[in-house]
């Protein structure tokens, strides 16, 4: 069975492990962890970042960061992963989801604005597939009602937004909060793992001492204070140094492994277009001023039903390709607590949505031959 995902090892993380191991510093906050970090801040101009043990635990952490409370309000996407919510529900927040573009998954900007309260506290916006949702209006909305902004860029590494001032800039770098993973099913990883970005520098000094269990350990470390102790509220939001020697060697690897992520995604989307319109599918559309990670590959079928028919095709040929998300406002958990209106486009992908095998060593061409030997 070709599977939809395969971790890639770059060959080097094994190595870095043993150095790490060998250094006698395993723990959180070392020179691995220091590196991943200004990696990020350097190539993606993020102010500050902290590693953290997944994106959830960034989402986490944001919650914490902007004060969340019971009672508050968070607008995002339905369809999206249970952490995008969950970090916020935590903290007691009622999450009101807009709906989805009719082109793309991302939240519509323009859904947003009437979704906003006098309670509302913060926007989410969702990169999927690592396409960029339309920053520009989200940011603007978000001034002129003084909220928040946390980008959920947990598959946007290496992606990017142009905006109307002609200005490219890395997702995960243009909200006052964003959150990278580096889970295994990512471009970049490390099993488990993730990233806080801050962008807004008042949130840096909390936000250290959040990730250390709530002390201001990190400024003991830089000697700006004399002694260390429990200073607000926090929990071991950082990972091991075993996870960022892991980490390192991939994003060292970072240019390779999105070249050669981007030559698949090509091929499917230049190979498969004649088809796709002959069977009434859709290939992904990529927005002016979104750039492309090629993170995922998917088709939007034109029913449900042809979507089962689809899939099921390919697993008789020892091809697993997936659906994606169940939208969250019609979950068990949470569709009891929804208050928002109807989402017909969150549903017509949850039902319509697949995902096709991508990884770096994957042959494209043994998932497209299959594909136009079939009509649906
Ligand atoms: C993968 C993913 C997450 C969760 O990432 P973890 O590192 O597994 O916690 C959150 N949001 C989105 C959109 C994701 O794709």
């Amino acid at each position: 069975m070709l599977p939809f995902n395969k971790p890639y090892f770059t060959g080097n993380e094994t190595k870095y492990i043993e150095s790490a191991v060998s250094s006698g510093k395993i723990s959180g906050n070392g020179d691995y962890t220091k590196k991943c970090q200004s990696f990020f801040e350097q190539n993606f101009g993020i102010k500050k970042c902290l590693l953290t043990t997944s994106c959830t635990d960034a989402l986490e952490m944001a919650a914490i960061l902007i004060d969340i409370k019971p009672g508050d309000e968070v607008i995002m996407p339905s369809y999206t992963f249970v952490s995008t919510a969950n970090a916020f529900v935590l903290r007691g927040a009622t999450i009101v989801f807009a709906d989805s573009r009719k082109d793309h998954p991302n939240i519509d900007e323009n859904a947003i604005e009437g979704l906003i309260t006098s309670k509302t506290k913060a926007i989410v916006p969702v990169h999927y597939a690592g396409v960029a949702c339309e920053m520009d209006t989200i940011m603007d909305i978000a001034k002129r009602h003084n909220l928040y902004v946390i980008e959920d860029a947990a598959q946007a590494i290496d992606s990017y937004y142009t905006g109307k001032d002609n200005v490219k800039r890395a997702l995960g770098s243009i909200g006052h909060l964003a959150a990278f993973s580096f889970h295994e099913t990512k471009n970049i990883i490390s099993g488990e793992g993730g990233l806080l970005a801050i962008n807004d520098e008042k949130f840096i000094n909390r936000a250290e001492i959040i990730w250390e269990k709530g002390t201001n350990r990190s400024s003991f470390f830089r000697g700006e204070v004399d002694k260390y102790g429990w200073v607000d509220i926090g929990s071991s939001f950082l990972p091991s140094e075993i996870i960022a020697a892991f980490l390192w060697a991939q994003l060292e690897n970072l240019e390779q492994i999105q070249m050669v992520r981007k030559n698949h995604w090509e091929s499917y989307f230049d190979k498969l277009a004649t088809w796709a319109r002959e069977n009434r599918i859709e290939l992904p559309q990529l927005p002016d001023y979104a750039s492309n990670n090629a993170h995922m590959f998917y088709l939007i079928c034109d029913s449900l039903e042809q979507r089962t028919k689809l899939l099921d095709y390919l697993k008789q040929h020892d091809i697993l390709a997936v659906f994606h998300y169940i939208s969250l406002h019609e979950s068990p958990f949470y569709d009891k607590l929804h208050k928002g209106g109807v989402l017909p486009e969150t549903d017509r992908f949850t039902d319509t949505l697949v995902r096709l095998p991508l990884f770096y060593e994957l042959n494209p061409n043994v998932v497209i031959d299959v594909l136009l030997k079939a009509a649906f």
